[in-house]
């Protein structure tokens, strides 16, 4: 992760209530946080200042220490990372895109019918374990990848390649830029609240979808929020201009996964 050092600091703000809704962190507890916050040894105050996006892959990630992931929570709910010191909060812009990628076990073959993993399930419970539930649901799209075959490689090319991907895309953040002209959000991903509920309220169709399947998956507040999100941007990305029952059926197919814990 990135943090912005080259604004002044004010060592007296701090970071602004959670949206109603979102259970606040609690993850300080395991870090010997007290706010929330991360703890070192010195106050930054300058630098070079990063006020852009920016986009970090984790390779594997139960291998990072849970502290290092658990502080991960806040910047990804929040956008801001605080560094706390002894008399001093430091809040830093912390706004970036995680893609984070693990093994279903820690020998990797858990679903391989012809190496099939001899220590499962612990194997997997182990393994998982490692990445708790809340961290889990911050993550807006969870896709099981399966292993690449012989076979998949003499198959044709996908019908729509990078760069058509590439232009829908663009179309897409084009909408939004509009969408969000004026507004403090400059993204789907930055919306909340009651700005949130407007930009993707559902038709009738798919807010029925929503609230039958936030209730029979159990949906967070955080998690419903983010499958709001997920399908304006699916809906922008086919260029409708209302979230519709199809959108928010394939918002919901990315939080099917469900960790062994
Ligand atoms: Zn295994």
């Amino acid at each position: 992760m990135r943090l912005s050092v080259g604004d002044k600091p004010n060592p007296h703000e701090r970071l602004p209530a959670p949206h109603p809704g979102h259970k606040q962190d609690q993850h300080q507890d395991s870090h010997d946080a007290k706010d929330g916050s991360l703890h070192g040894p010195i106050i930054p105050q300058s630098g070079k200042s990063q006020k852009g996006r920016s986009l970090e892959r984790c390779y594997l990630i139960p291998e990072f220490q849970r502290v290092v992931l658990e502080s991960l929570r806040q910047p990804i709910e929040t956008g801001e990372a605080v560094v706390a010191r002894a008399n001093a909060h430091v809040r830093y812009p912390a706004r970036f895109q995680l893609v984070a990628a693990m093994n279903p076990c820690r020998c990797g073959y858990l679903s391989d019918a012809a190496q099939a993993c001899s220590r499962a399930p612990k194997c997997a419970g182990e393994y998982q374990s490692r990445i708790s539930g809340p961290l889990f649901d911050r993550i807006d799209l969870h896709v099981e990848v399966p292993g690449v075959l012989a076979t998949d490689l003499a198959l044709p090319p996908p019908a729509e390649g990078s760069a058509e991907v590439a232009a829908r895309v663009a179309r897409a953040r084009d909408i939004q830029r509009e969408r969000f002209d004026g507004m403090p959000a400059r993204t789907n991903a930055e919306a909340e609240g009651e700005l949130l509920d407007r930009i993707a309220k559902p038709e009738a169709a798919g807010l029925k979808l929503l609230t039958e399947a936030a209730e029979r998956m159990r949906l967070s507040a955080r998690g419903y929020s983010r499958v709001l999100r997920v399908a304006r941007t699916i809906a922008d990305l086919a260029g409708s201009t209302q979230v519709q029952r199809p959108h928010i059926a394939e918002a919901l197919s990315y939080r099917r996964l469900s960790l062994q814990n």
